[in-house]
């Protein structure tokens, strides 16, 4: 399913591309430049605030352009300063971006340290079955304006009522796409909107503060791995062998841990960096110590750090989270050999934090 929009986002546009419009248009080329600092680093909300742009090319602007990123729903915020952005886009479709604030590890100027996770699509085709995104299916692909309004909300949301302000206040230390969606699925948009927060003139956020989080999508990981720039991966692989993942993810099937295995090895090669495995504890799936020594000799293998995570309940799916004794036996277990790993301690667990869940409450509440 495709959806076109009335108006172009403004916020899918590269300065190329901005450029080439205003050439057409017959206006200096210069002008791209204009209208992207007015949205990236004075962060402008309409048209009329570019006061160094002529009147008549505003107007102009405002009938071919949507400067208003995705509508706000909602704001949601946890009890540990998890913050849920419930964003309606143009067609009616729920897509959601959290905040997440944790406090500094070591010593840094600034006392906590703030990532923002986004989303990719509405829904998710690949139907994994602790993931409330897969459950509703795969509804459509975001568009690059879509995935960047995002990260503007965001700022919009912290900005300061003056410029300098606006500069300063409206910072995050991490971006992660892992919110709806499979981002490898929707590379041809996930792609160019990631360069736009990355450009100089545009977000300028660097691209080793970007993790793109995937189910496996082989090829995919290899084309990243061919990308000039530096996006860090996480892979979501919660079974360490072929029988219990493909259990739990229907795209093991598709692609075995025999063909994932050295697609990650080739991405960490390629960049040079630690891939992160991110890890679902699911009581009696994938929790015992057979996991635990599968998963540590997949992490060594790869010098990779191992994230995990206790199972977020999700209406409609019946699977458990661990006690914490499990949780902490099967962490301990993989530290004793060495594997570099955390154990997640929830963050926004009470507002529902894991992708997909917040849009899943609001859809059946309503
Ligand atoms: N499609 C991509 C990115 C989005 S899902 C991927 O699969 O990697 C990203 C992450 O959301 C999952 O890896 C998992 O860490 C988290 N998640 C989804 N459902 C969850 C649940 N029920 N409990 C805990 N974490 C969950
Ligand atoms: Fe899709 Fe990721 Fe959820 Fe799997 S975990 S259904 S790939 S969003």
């Amino acid at each position: 399913m495709k959806y076109v929009p009335e108006k172009k986002p403004i916020y899918g546009e590269n300065l190329d591309s901005l450029q080439n419009r205003f050439a057409e248009m017959g206006e200096p080329r210069f002008r791209a430049k204009q209208v992207l600092d007015w949205l990236y680093k004075k962060r402008a909300r309409s048209w009329d605030e570019m006061s160094n742009l002529p009147q008549p090319l505003r107007d102009r602007l405002e009938q071919e352009f949507e400067i208003a990123p995705t509508k706000r729903i909602l704001a949601k915020e946890s009890a540990d300063e998890t913050e849920k952005l419930l964003l309606e886009m143009g067609d009616h479709s729920l897509v959601e971006t959290v905040v997440i604030r944790a406090p500094q590890v070591g010593v840094g100027q600034k006392d906590s340290r703030k990532t923002i996770c986004i989303s990719t699509q509405v829904g998710c085709a690949y139907g994994c079955r602790f993931c409330a995104s897969g459950l509703a299916g795969w509804k459509r692909d975001l568009s690059v304006g879509e995935i960047v309004s995002q990260l503007i909300h965001v700022c919009h949301l912290e900005d300061g009522t003056t410029e300098r302000a606006r500069e300063e206040i409206a910072s995050f230390d991490n971006i992660v796409v892992m919110g709806m969606g499979e981002p490898m699925a929707n590379y041809e948009n996930l792609l160019p909107a990631l360069r736009i927060l990355n450009a100089s003139w545009g977000l300028n956020f660097g691209a080793r503060r970007i993790t793109i989080s995937t189910s496996g999508v082989v090829p995919k990981i290899l084309e990243l791995a061919d990308e000039p720039e530096q996006f860090r991966l996480a892979v979501s692989l919660h079974g360490a062998t072929n029988e219990v993942r493909e259990q739990i993810m229907p795209i093991n099937k598709r692609y075995p841990l025999e063909v994932l295995i050295p697609a990650i090895e080739r991405y960490a090669a390629t960049k040079g960096r630690m891939v992160t495995l991110e890890f679902i504890l699911i009581e009696e799936i994938n929790d015992t110590f057979e996991q635990a020594d599968a998963l540590a000799q997949i992490a060594l293998r790869l010098n990779a750090h191992v994230n995990l995570i206790p199972y977020n309940s999700v209406p409609g799916l019946d699977w458990k989270r661990p006690s914490l004794t499990r949780q902490e036996s099967f962490y301990d277990r993989i530290r004793r050999k060495d594997v570099s790993a955390t154990i997640r301690r929830e963050k926004g667990h009470d507002i529902a934090a894991a992708c997909g869940q917040l849009k899943l409450q609001t859809e059946q509440a309503v």
